[in-house]
Protein backbone atom coordinates (compact mmCIF):
# COMPACT_ATOMS: atom_id res chain seq x y z
CA UNK A 1 0.00 0.00 0.00
CA UNK A 2 2.81 2.29 0.80
CA UNK A 3 4.63 1.71 -2.23
CA UNK A 4 1.28 1.86 -4.30
CA UNK A 5 1.39 4.97 -2.52
CA UNK A 6 4.42 6.38 -3.45
CA UNK A 7 4.40 5.22 -6.88
CA UNK A 8 1.25 7.24 -7.10
CA UNK A 9 3.24 10.43 -5.51
CA UNK A 10 5.69 10.18 -8.22
CA UNK A 11 3.75 9.51 -10.75
CA UNK A 12 1.73 13.00 -9.91
CA UNK A 13 4.91 14.28 -9.55
CA UNK A 14 6.56 13.95 -12.81
CA UNK A 15 3.04 14.12 -14.65
CA UNK A 16 3.20 17.42 -12.98
CA UNK A 17 6.40 18.27 -14.18
CA UNK A 18 5.46 17.06 -17.54
CA UNK A 19 2.53 19.37 -17.93
CA UNK A 20 4.86 22.35 -16.89
CA UNK A 21 2.99 22.96 -13.31
CA UNK A 22 4.40 23.97 -10.49
CA UNK A 23 6.80 20.89 -8.77
CA UNK A 24 5.90 19.47 -5.42
CA UNK A 25 8.47 17.40 -5.09
CA UNK A 26 7.79 14.67 -2.76
CA UNK A 27 10.24 13.01 -0.12
CA UNK A 28 10.72 9.62 -1.94
CA UNK A 29 11.78 11.40 -5.25
CA UNK A 30 15.05 9.17 -5.16
CA UNK A 31 12.26 5.97 -5.72
CA UNK A 32 11.23 7.38 -8.97
CA UNK A 33 12.18 5.04 -11.63
CA UNK A 34 11.72 5.52 -15.22
CA UNK A 35 7.93 5.00 -16.55
CA UNK A 36 6.82 3.28 -19.40
CA UNK A 37 3.70 5.04 -20.68
CA UNK A 38 2.69 3.76 -23.48
CA UNK A 39 3.44 1.21 -26.78
CA UNK A 40 2.46 0.96 -30.37
CA UNK A 41 2.99 -2.07 -32.82
CA UNK A 42 3.28 -1.56 -36.60
CA UNK A 43 4.02 -3.63 -39.31
CA UNK A 44 3.03 -7.50 -40.88
CA UNK A 45 3.79 -10.87 -41.10
CA UNK A 46 7.14 -10.03 -42.23
CA UNK A 47 8.39 -7.01 -40.51
CA UNK A 48 6.75 -5.55 -37.38
CA UNK A 49 7.88 -2.90 -34.77
CA UNK A 50 7.09 -1.81 -31.18
CA UNK A 51 7.72 1.47 -29.92
CA UNK A 52 7.26 2.02 -26.06
CA UNK A 53 7.12 5.47 -24.96
CA UNK A 54 9.49 6.01 -21.82
CA UNK A 55 10.34 8.93 -19.57
CA UNK A 56 13.88 8.43 -19.71
CA UNK A 57 16.95 6.19 -21.66
CA UNK A 58 17.46 2.80 -20.19
CA UNK A 59 19.73 0.08 -21.07
CA UNK A 60 18.11 -3.05 -22.73
CA UNK A 61 18.93 -5.98 -23.87
CA UNK A 62 16.59 -8.09 -26.30
CA UNK A 63 16.66 -11.90 -27.00
CA UNK A 64 14.55 -14.87 -28.08
CA UNK A 65 13.45 -17.81 -26.67
CA UNK A 66 12.02 -20.86 -28.38
CA UNK A 67 9.44 -23.06 -27.31
CA UNK A 68 6.68 -20.73 -27.69
CA UNK A 69 8.51 -18.71 -29.62
CA UNK A 70 9.01 -15.27 -27.65
CA UNK A 71 11.55 -12.17 -27.38
CA UNK A 72 12.26 -10.69 -24.43
CA UNK A 73 13.58 -7.31 -23.69
CA UNK A 74 15.08 -6.84 -20.26
CA UNK A 75 15.57 -3.28 -18.89
CA UNK A 76 16.55 -1.52 -15.25
CA UNK A 77 13.20 -1.27 -13.10
CA UNK A 78 10.41 0.85 -14.71
CA UNK A 79 7.53 1.64 -13.68
CA UNK A 80 4.55 0.40 -16.48
CA UNK A 81 1.87 2.85 -16.72
CA UNK A 82 -0.12 1.14 -20.10
CA UNK A 83 -3.31 1.97 -20.70
CA UNK A 84 -5.51 -0.96 -19.42
CA UNK A 85 -5.25 -4.06 -21.89
CA UNK A 86 -1.87 -2.80 -23.67
CA UNK A 87 -0.44 -5.97 -25.10
CA UNK A 88 -3.78 -8.18 -25.28
CA UNK A 89 -3.83 -8.02 -28.73
CA UNK A 90 -1.01 -8.21 -31.10
CA UNK A 91 -0.04 -7.33 -34.53
CA UNK A 92 2.31 -8.30 -37.39
CA UNK A 93 4.95 -10.57 -35.64
CA UNK A 94 3.54 -10.03 -31.93
CA UNK A 95 0.93 -12.18 -30.87
CA UNK A 96 0.81 -10.44 -26.84
CA UNK A 97 2.99 -9.40 -24.85
CA UNK A 98 3.37 -8.61 -21.08
CA UNK A 99 5.20 -6.98 -19.14
CA UNK A 100 6.54 -6.26 -15.30
CA UNK A 101 8.76 -6.81 -12.46
CA UNK A 102 10.81 -10.29 -12.88
CA UNK A 103 13.51 -9.03 -9.72
CA UNK A 104 13.84 -6.38 -7.27
CA UNK A 105 15.94 -3.79 -9.72
CA UNK A 106 14.31 -5.43 -13.12
CA UNK A 107 12.02 -4.81 -15.48
CA UNK A 108 10.70 -6.81 -18.62
CA UNK A 109 8.45 -6.84 -21.39
CA UNK A 110 7.51 -10.62 -22.69
CA UNK A 111 6.21 -10.73 -26.57
CA UNK A 112 4.71 -14.30 -27.47
CA UNK A 113 5.69 -13.65 -31.21
CA UNK A 114 3.12 -15.62 -34.37
CA UNK A 115 6.39 -17.86 -35.15
CA UNK A 116 10.06 -17.58 -35.42
CA UNK A 117 11.64 -13.96 -35.45
CA UNK A 118 14.81 -12.22 -35.48
CA UNK A 119 15.35 -9.20 -33.44
CA UNK A 120 16.72 -6.85 -35.97
CA UNK A 121 16.95 -3.77 -33.97
CA UNK A 122 16.75 -2.91 -30.21
CA UNK A 123 17.45 0.61 -28.81
CA UNK A 124 16.20 3.52 -26.94
CA UNK A 125 16.22 7.10 -27.80
CA UNK A 126 16.55 9.59 -25.56
CA UNK A 127 13.70 12.35 -24.85
CA UNK A 128 13.67 15.19 -27.25
CA UNK A 129 12.01 18.45 -26.08
CA UNK A 130 8.27 17.84 -24.96
CA UNK A 131 8.56 14.16 -26.50
CA UNK A 132 9.15 11.15 -24.35
CA UNK A 133 11.92 8.61 -25.26
CA UNK A 134 11.35 5.42 -27.28
CA UNK A 135 12.15 2.05 -26.95
CA UNK A 136 12.37 0.69 -30.16
CA UNK A 137 12.21 -3.29 -31.12
CA UNK A 138 12.27 -4.63 -34.44
CA UNK A 139 11.39 -8.38 -35.42
CA UNK A 140 11.94 -9.49 -38.48
CA UNK A 141 10.10 -13.08 -39.67
CA UNK A 142 12.64 -15.94 -40.42
CA UNK A 143 12.29 -20.11 -40.60
CA UNK A 144 12.31 -22.42 -37.56
CA UNK A 145 16.60 -22.80 -38.06
CA UNK A 146 17.64 -19.15 -38.31
CA UNK A 147 15.44 -18.84 -35.15
CA UNK A 148 16.93 -21.92 -33.33
CA UNK A 149 20.74 -20.59 -33.90
CA UNK A 150 20.46 -16.87 -32.69
CA UNK A 151 18.54 -18.24 -29.79
CA UNK A 152 21.29 -20.52 -28.94
CA UNK A 153 23.65 -17.75 -29.35
CA UNK A 154 21.39 -15.31 -26.70
CA UNK A 155 21.34 -18.32 -24.52
CA UNK A 156 25.42 -18.39 -24.40
CA UNK A 157 25.38 -15.25 -22.58
CA UNK A 158 25.05 -14.75 -19.09
CA UNK A 159 21.80 -13.26 -17.74
CA UNK A 160 20.70 -12.61 -14.56
CA UNK A 161 18.01 -14.89 -13.29
CA UNK A 162 15.37 -13.68 -11.34
CA UNK A 163 16.10 -14.22 -7.65
CA UNK A 164 15.34 -16.04 -4.61
CA UNK A 165 13.02 -14.72 -2.24
CA UNK A 166 13.28 -14.75 1.55
CA UNK A 167 16.73 -15.01 2.48
CA UNK A 168 16.30 -13.88 5.89
CA UNK A 169 14.03 -16.81 6.80
CA UNK A 170 15.39 -19.16 9.30
CA UNK A 171 17.31 -22.19 8.09
CA UNK A 172 16.71 -25.69 9.08
CA UNK A 173 20.03 -26.20 10.43
CA UNK A 174 20.11 -23.42 13.95
CA UNK A 175 18.78 -26.13 15.80
CA UNK A 176 14.77 -25.18 16.50
CA UNK A 177 12.87 -28.27 16.19
CA UNK A 178 9.81 -26.53 15.38
CA UNK A 179 8.49 -28.03 11.49
CA UNK A 180 9.44 -25.78 8.85
CA UNK A 181 6.20 -24.53 6.65
CA UNK A 182 6.54 -23.14 3.23
CA UNK A 183 3.85 -20.97 1.71
CA UNK A 184 3.81 -20.22 -1.74
CA UNK A 185 1.54 -17.52 -2.70
CA UNK A 186 1.51 -17.87 -6.89
CA UNK A 187 2.70 -15.97 -9.46
CA UNK A 188 3.93 -12.29 -9.05
CA UNK A 189 5.93 -9.47 -10.83
CA UNK A 190 5.11 -9.81 -14.76
CA UNK A 191 2.89 -13.03 -14.00
CA UNK A 192 -0.31 -11.79 -13.11
CA UNK A 193 -2.33 -15.07 -13.36
CA UNK A 194 -5.93 -14.86 -13.39
CA UNK A 195 -7.93 -11.77 -13.12
CA UNK A 196 -11.32 -11.22 -11.99
CA UNK A 197 -13.66 -9.03 -14.66
CA UNK A 198 -13.99 -6.24 -11.90
CA UNK A 199 -9.82 -5.98 -12.03
CA UNK A 200 -8.82 -7.73 -9.06
CA UNK A 201 -5.26 -9.70 -9.72
CA UNK A 202 -4.82 -13.23 -9.12
CA UNK A 203 -1.11 -12.36 -7.81
CA UNK A 204 -2.10 -9.72 -5.04
CA UNK A 205 -5.43 -11.99 -3.67
CA UNK A 206 -3.20 -15.19 -2.78
CA UNK A 207 -0.33 -12.62 -1.75
CA UNK A 208 -2.55 -10.59 0.83
CA UNK A 209 -3.98 -14.12 1.85
CA UNK A 210 -0.57 -16.01 2.68
CA UNK A 211 0.80 -12.97 4.25
CA UNK A 212 -2.69 -13.15 6.73
CA UNK A 213 -2.14 -16.68 6.89
CA UNK A 214 1.62 -16.69 7.48
CA UNK A 215 1.04 -13.98 10.39
CA UNK A 216 -1.28 -16.78 11.97
CA UNK A 217 0.76 -19.46 11.44
CA UNK A 218 3.63 -17.50 13.64
CA UNK A 219 1.51 -16.49 16.17
CA UNK A 220 1.18 -19.93 17.30
CA UNK A 221 4.41 -20.50 18.10
CA UNK A 222 4.86 -23.68 16.24
CA UNK A 223 6.08 -23.37 13.70
CA UNK A 224 8.92 -21.58 11.18
CA UNK A 225 7.05 -19.80 8.45
CA UNK A 226 9.33 -19.27 5.12
CA UNK A 227 7.42 -17.40 2.22
CA UNK A 228 8.70 -18.11 -1.27
CA UNK A 229 7.52 -14.45 -1.92
CA UNK A 230 6.47 -11.44 0.15
CA UNK A 231 5.91 -9.28 -2.40
CA UNK A 232 5.34 -8.35 -6.01
CA UNK A 233 8.03 -10.18 -7.65
CA UNK A 234 8.27 -13.28 -10.39
CA UNK A 235 9.83 -16.50 -8.52
CA UNK A 236 10.32 -19.35 -10.95
CA UNK A 237 8.14 -22.60 -9.99
CA UNK A 238 11.55 -24.80 -9.93
CA UNK A 239 13.02 -21.80 -7.27
CA UNK A 240 9.45 -22.48 -5.41
CA UNK A 241 10.68 -26.13 -4.94
CA UNK A 242 14.13 -25.89 -4.19
CA UNK A 243 13.59 -23.49 -1.53
CA UNK A 244 11.27 -25.88 -0.30
CA UNK A 245 13.85 -28.44 0.21
CA UNK A 246 16.64 -25.93 0.98
CA UNK A 247 14.52 -25.29 4.27
CA UNK A 248 13.97 -28.91 5.03
CA UNK A 249 10.24 -28.17 5.02
CA UNK A 250 7.81 -30.74 6.46
CA UNK A 251 4.75 -28.89 4.64
CA UNK A 252 4.61 -26.93 1.32
CA UNK A 253 1.07 -24.84 0.29
CA UNK A 254 0.56 -23.62 -2.78
CA UNK A 255 -2.00 -20.93 -3.09
CA UNK A 256 -3.50 -19.48 -6.00
CA UNK A 257 -7.40 -18.86 -7.57
CA UNK A 258 -8.97 -20.04 -10.50
CA UNK A 259 -10.96 -18.82 -13.05
CA UNK A 260 -13.00 -20.04 -15.73
CA UNK A 261 -13.65 -18.19 -19.18
CA UNK A 262 -17.49 -17.04 -19.82
CA UNK A 263 -17.66 -20.10 -22.18
CA UNK A 264 -16.55 -22.53 -19.90
CA UNK A 265 -20.27 -22.03 -17.89
CA UNK A 266 -19.52 -21.40 -14.12
CA UNK A 267 -17.41 -22.78 -10.88
CA UNK A 268 -17.02 -22.04 -7.42
CA UNK A 269 -15.34 -22.89 -4.50
CA UNK A 270 -12.35 -23.91 -3.17
CA UNK A 271 -10.14 -27.09 -3.88
CA UNK A 272 -7.52 -28.71 -2.98
CA UNK A 273 -4.76 -30.38 -5.14
CA UNK A 274 -2.19 -32.94 -4.62
CA UNK A 275 0.52 -33.77 -7.03
CA UNK A 276 -0.07 -36.77 -9.98
CA UNK A 277 0.83 -37.67 -13.16
CA UNK A 278 -2.82 -38.50 -14.37
CA UNK A 279 -5.66 -35.90 -13.90
CA UNK A 280 -8.23 -36.74 -12.07
CA UNK A 281 -10.57 -34.85 -14.28
CA UNK A 282 -10.16 -32.56 -17.43
CA UNK A 283 -10.78 -29.36 -14.97
CA UNK A 284 -7.52 -30.36 -12.96
CA UNK A 285 -5.72 -31.16 -16.36
CA UNK A 286 -6.63 -27.71 -17.46
CA UNK A 287 -5.58 -25.97 -14.06
CA UNK A 288 -2.48 -27.53 -14.08
CA UNK A 289 -1.38 -26.70 -17.34
CA UNK A 290 -2.54 -23.17 -17.06
CA UNK A 291 -0.36 -23.02 -13.39
CA UNK A 292 2.55 -25.04 -15.35
CA UNK A 293 2.60 -22.09 -17.90
CA UNK A 294 3.91 -19.48 -15.48
CA UNK A 295 7.59 -19.69 -16.43
CA UNK A 296 6.66 -19.24 -19.89
CA UNK A 297 4.80 -16.45 -19.19
CA UNK A 298 7.50 -14.20 -17.43
CA UNK A 299 9.88 -15.37 -20.13
CA UNK A 300 12.04 -17.98 -18.52
CA UNK A 301 13.94 -20.24 -20.88
CA UNK A 302 12.80 -24.12 -20.26
CA UNK A 303 15.54 -25.77 -22.76
CA UNK A 304 16.95 -26.53 -19.50
CA UNK A 305 14.43 -28.33 -17.59
CA UNK A 306 15.16 -31.77 -17.28
CA UNK A 307 12.90 -33.65 -15.47
CA UNK A 308 9.71 -35.24 -16.34
CA UNK A 309 6.59 -35.01 -14.27
CA UNK A 310 6.15 -39.12 -14.32
CA UNK A 311 9.83 -39.24 -13.42
CA UNK A 312 9.21 -37.27 -10.43
CA UNK A 313 6.86 -39.39 -9.23
CA UNK A 314 8.65 -42.61 -9.72
CA UNK A 315 11.14 -40.81 -7.22
CA UNK A 316 7.77 -40.02 -4.97
CA UNK A 317 6.84 -43.75 -4.84
CA UNK A 318 9.49 -44.33 -2.78
CA UNK A 319 9.24 -42.14 -0.58
CA UNK A 320 6.31 -41.27 2.39
CA UNK A 321 5.86 -37.72 0.59
CA UNK A 322 3.29 -38.38 -1.33
CA UNK A 323 0.73 -40.58 1.72
CA UNK A 324 1.65 -37.16 3.85
CA UNK A 325 0.34 -34.88 1.08
CA UNK A 326 -3.03 -36.93 0.74
CA UNK A 327 -3.15 -36.94 4.37
CA UNK A 328 -2.80 -32.92 4.60
CA UNK A 329 -5.62 -32.77 2.18
CA UNK A 330 -7.86 -34.68 3.26
CA UNK A 331 -7.63 -32.95 6.86
CA UNK A 332 -7.35 -29.38 4.94
CA UNK A 333 -10.86 -30.05 3.67
CA UNK A 334 -12.34 -30.90 6.49
CA UNK A 335 -11.04 -28.05 8.10
CA UNK A 336 -12.73 -25.48 4.86
CA UNK A 337 -15.98 -27.91 4.76
CA UNK A 338 -16.80 -25.60 7.98
CA UNK A 339 -16.44 -21.81 6.32
CA UNK A 340 -15.68 -22.09 2.67
CA UNK A 341 -17.56 -22.76 0.17
CA UNK A 342 -16.13 -25.89 -1.41
CA UNK A 343 -15.83 -26.83 -5.03
CA UNK A 344 -18.16 -29.84 -5.63
CA UNK A 345 -15.52 -32.04 -6.02
CA UNK A 346 -12.86 -30.53 -3.23
CA UNK A 347 -10.17 -32.92 -3.39
CA UNK A 348 -8.32 -33.33 -6.86
CA UNK A 349 -4.88 -34.70 -8.05
CA UNK A 350 -3.04 -33.35 -10.97
CA UNK A 351 0.93 -33.04 -12.72
CA UNK A 352 1.53 -29.08 -11.08
CA UNK A 353 5.34 -28.51 -10.96
CA UNK A 354 5.24 -26.41 -8.02
CA UNK A 355 4.33 -29.77 -6.24
CA UNK A 356 6.94 -31.67 -7.33
CA UNK A 357 9.77 -31.50 -4.23
CA UNK A 358 10.00 -35.18 -3.87
CA UNK A 359 10.31 -34.91 0.07
CA UNK A 360 8.39 -32.37 1.08
CA UNK A 361 4.54 -33.12 1.55
CA UNK A 362 3.05 -30.38 -0.56
CA UNK A 363 -0.70 -29.59 -1.95
CA UNK A 364 -1.74 -26.65 -3.83
CA UNK A 365 -4.90 -24.69 -2.58
CA UNK A 366 -7.20 -22.87 -5.33
CA UNK A 367 -9.26 -20.63 -2.84
CA UNK A 368 -11.83 -20.09 -5.22
CA UNK A 369 -12.96 -18.83 -8.68
CA UNK A 370 -11.97 -15.12 -9.41
CA UNK A 371 -14.62 -15.39 -12.85
CA UNK A 372 -17.59 -16.26 -10.07
CA UNK A 373 -19.26 -13.55 -8.40
CA UNK A 374 -19.61 -14.38 -4.88
CA UNK A 375 -16.91 -16.38 -5.08
CA UNK A 376 -14.41 -13.18 -5.29
CA UNK A 377 -16.23 -11.37 -3.04
CA UNK A 378 -15.59 -13.63 -0.26
CA UNK A 379 -11.65 -14.04 -1.30
CA UNK A 380 -11.26 -10.02 -1.19
CA UNK A 381 -12.72 -9.99 2.08
CA UNK A 382 -10.81 -9.43 5.18
CA UNK A 383 -13.17 -11.42 7.26
CA UNK A 384 -13.55 -14.48 5.10
CA UNK A 385 -9.72 -14.05 4.93
CA UNK A 386 -9.41 -14.28 8.45
CA UNK A 387 -11.83 -17.17 8.89
CA UNK A 388 -10.28 -19.58 6.24
CA UNK A 389 -6.83 -18.61 7.07
CA UNK A 390 -8.02 -19.77 10.51
CA UNK A 391 -9.26 -23.18 9.54
CA UNK A 392 -5.79 -23.62 8.00
CA UNK A 393 -3.96 -23.30 10.51
CA UNK A 394 -6.61 -26.09 12.86
CA UNK A 395 -5.74 -28.38 9.88
CA UNK A 396 -2.22 -27.29 9.68
CA UNK A 397 -1.80 -28.59 14.08
CA UNK A 398 -4.07 -31.34 13.19
CA UNK A 399 -2.03 -32.63 10.84
CA UNK A 400 0.99 -31.94 12.90
CA UNK A 401 -0.56 -33.00 15.95
CA UNK A 402 -0.89 -37.10 14.16
CA UNK A 403 2.61 -36.86 12.19
CA UNK A 404 4.42 -35.93 15.39
CA UNK A 405 2.58 -38.62 17.89
CA UNK A 406 3.82 -41.30 14.99
CA UNK A 407 0.83 -42.05 13.61
CA UNK A 408 0.81 -40.22 10.15
CA UNK A 409 1.00 -43.43 7.46
CA UNK A 410 -2.56 -43.58 8.20
CA UNK A 411 -5.19 -41.10 6.53
CA UNK A 412 -6.41 -38.55 8.64
CA UNK A 413 -10.00 -38.49 7.69
CA UNK A 414 -12.53 -40.80 5.62
ZN1 LIG B 1 -2.50 -19.62 -10.16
Amino acid sequence: MVRYATLLAVALWVGAVAAGLPQVRPATASQAYPLATGARIAGNQKQTRLVVDISQKVDIRAFTLANPYRVIIDMPQVTFQFPAKTGERGRGLVKAFRYGLVMPGGSRIVIDTTGPVRVERAYVLDPVDDLPGRLVLDLTAVDRETFLRAAAIDNRLPRDAPRRADRDAPTATDGDPRPVIVLDPGHGGIDSGTRAASGELEKTIVLEFGLMLRDKLEQTGKYRMVMTRTDDRFVELGERVRLARQRDAQLFISIHCDALRRREGDAEGATVYTLSEHASDAEAARLADAENKADVIAGVDLSHEPNDIADILIDLAQRETKNYSTQFAHVLVGELKATARLHKHPLKAAGFRVLTAPDVPSVLLELGYVSNSDDIKQLTSDDWRSQVSEKIVQAIDAFFTTRLAGSGAKSGSN
